[in-house]
């Protein structure tokens, strides 16, 4: 085997959150980084696939919080990237609720039930609360309700609690950065915005990432010339840390040693086994890793010969009321394309592309069987809705977030009631472990801006970290060097520098990111 390769920083992971933090750190001076990705591409859970002719965004495809007091770190990196994108309005989803007969639900009834829904739900929020602030026992408040819905209440049910709650009450994203919610409508993908950020710190050429400090498979899978052999994707499998740095093991046996590591792999990642720790991670950090939800969330694309959905304005998503909460209920017009809105239809003509999206249990559920299967309940759904006279789909796409075992899952869901320790144990490093991603962002956990924000905020508390510990050597090589007259009169010659240094090492207290006191190795972790 090849000697190891070092250096000062190794970051686990090129999605989001990994290449913000390798740009804080290579920006500030700390050159020698090198980031192991698993699959062959940067970017993680924002990807783009070809499909049906255009391309399609199988992850992340909104900007979420936009046209509030503070502009959205995302947004700006959009706009500095040229990406094109499209305002996104769900609010007309709910007048577009379509019975198993094809009917569509009075608005009436619809807005009597959205309230009640609403209303159901604030309830629920304020119990957990109350019974919280009392040290009760809520674990049977969050059991799905016992009274039998209705089609129509579970649809809306749906998209209020599972389409898109990756954060806890009150929802900073909104608070912050603004309501709206804007499309990434672009061909090169939302991931060339990533390309555009790490092109300031890695070497590109032509449009390619070529920097040798990037490790992954620079040869997609898919392209002829891709050999398995030559240059794999750096799978970490083990993971062994100490007080004087840590070394990392992949599948196929390379070994990186650094002083310093940043894990940007999901929650789900780290709750599943294909990291080894050594020695294992302390108590209270597993236990915050395994408290945290993770939510799956699938976006599943159907190509069709022609259009037979209605199309106009208000009417870009639909909901598919049935008895089953869930099943097939969110239908939009193809994500990218839109071929409603008058410029997307200029610019992708004939797309005839519907999206539809399952969460959790349905996810799970449609991953485990053919996409034959998915397929023919799709095109079921959509004849209860249209009619059975309408086309069969001629491709579908189904994407597998969870059975990817770079992923297990789309996004973390904090539990409903989180305290402040459980937030800070899932950041908080560990000795020379530094850990990163969407499920660290204290406020926007889930989003593409809490990744961006937290590889931000990781990048400099270790920043901060190596420049404690710069000081802390060179305090101790000077007491050396005043101790060293003193040594020698009391007989103590043979004890060289280096034994007088690593004597002085006391023991250093654990660590305290929050409080601003990023620490340094524990010997004791529990
Ligand atoms: C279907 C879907 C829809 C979404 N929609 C939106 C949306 O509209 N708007 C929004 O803001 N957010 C959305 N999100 C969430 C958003 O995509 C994520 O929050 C964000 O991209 C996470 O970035 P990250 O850097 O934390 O993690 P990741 O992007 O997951 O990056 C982690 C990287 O680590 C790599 N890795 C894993 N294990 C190993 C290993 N052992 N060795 C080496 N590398 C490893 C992975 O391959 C990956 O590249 C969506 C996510 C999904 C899946």
């Amino acid at each position: 085997m090849d000697s190891p390769s070092s250096s000062s920083v190794i970051i686990v992971g090129a999605g989001v959150s990994g290449l913000s933090a390798a740009k804080v750190l290579i920006e500030n001076g700390v050159e020698d980084v090198v980031i192991l990705e698993a699959s062959d591409r940067i970017g993680g859970r924002i990807r783009k696939q070809d499909f049906g002719g255009v391309s399609v965004e199988l992850g992340a495809g909104w900007i979420v919080g936009v046209g509030g007091r503070e502009l959205n770190p995302v947004l700006d990196l959009a706009l500095k990237s040229n990406l094109r994108t499209i305002f996104s309005d769900y609010s007309n989803a709910r007048y577009n609720i379509y019975d198993r007969s094809g009917k569509i639900f009075p608005r009436g009834l619809v807005e009597e039930t959205y309230k009640k829904e609403v209303e159901s739900a604030v309830q629920k929020l304020q119990k957990l609360k109350k019974l919280e602030a009392g040290g009760g026992d809520f674990s049977n408040v969050t059991e799905p309700p016992t009274t039998q819905k209705t089609p129509i209440e579970l649809a809306i049910d749906f998209t209020l609690h599972d389409f898109e709650m990756p954060e806890v009450e009150p929802i900073s994203t909104f608070l912050d950065y603004g309501e709206r919610e804007f499309l990434v409508a672009d061909e090169r993908g939302y991931e060339h915005m990533l390309y555009k950020m790490a092109e300031d710190v890695l070497f590109t050429s032509e449009g390619k990432l070529l920097d040798s400090r990037l490790k992954f498979n620079k040869v997609p899978e898919s392209h002829p010339s891709h050999d398995s052999k030559l240059d794999l994707g750096q799978v970490v499998r083990e993971l062994q840390h100490s007080r004087s740095g840590v070394t990392v093991m992949t599948e196929d046996g390379c070994v990186f040693q650094a002083n310093y590591m940043i894990l940007s792999v999901s929650i789900g990642v780290l709750q599943s086994n294909l990291i080894a720790f050594n020695p294992p991670l302390p108590r209270w950090k597993t236990e915050a890793i395994q408290k945290c939800d993770v939510i799956v969330y699938t976006k599943i694309f159907l190509k069709f010969p022609y259009k037979f959905w209605p199309c106009g304005p208000g009417q870009e998503f639909f909901l598919y009321a049935h008895e089953r909460r869930g099943y097939y209920t969110f239908w939009q017009l193809a994500a990218n394309l839109l071929p409603c809105h008058q410029h997307m239809e200029n610019a992708y003509p004939g797309s005839n592309m519907l999206v539809v999206t399952l969460t959790n249990g349905e996810s799970k559920r449609v991953e485990a069987q053919s996409d034959k299967e998915t397929l023919n309940e799709a095109m079921a759904a959509l004849k209860d809705m249209f009619g059975p006279d309408i086309p069969e789909a001629a491709d579908i796409l189904v994407p597998r977030w969870w059975n990817n075992r770079f992923q297990r899952g789309s996004y973390s869901n904090y539990p409903m009631i989180s305290d402040n320790q459980f937030v800070h144990d899932i950041k908080n490093p560990v000795g020379r472990l530094f850990f990163t991603g969407e499920h660290t962002s204290e406020k926007f956990s889930g989003y593409v801006h809490g990744g961006h924000l937290a590889g931000i905020e990781t990048g400099k508390a270790l920043l901060e970290e190596m420049e404690k510990e710069k000081e802390r050597t060179s305090e101790s090589e000077n007491q050396a060097f005043l101790l060293e007259p003193l040594l020698a009169l009391t007989g103590s010659l043979s004890l060289t520098q280096n034994d007088a240094v690593s004597s002085l090492k006391c023991d250093i207290p654990k660590r305290s990111y929050l409080s601003g006191k990023v620490g340094i190795a524990e010997l004791c972790y529990d």
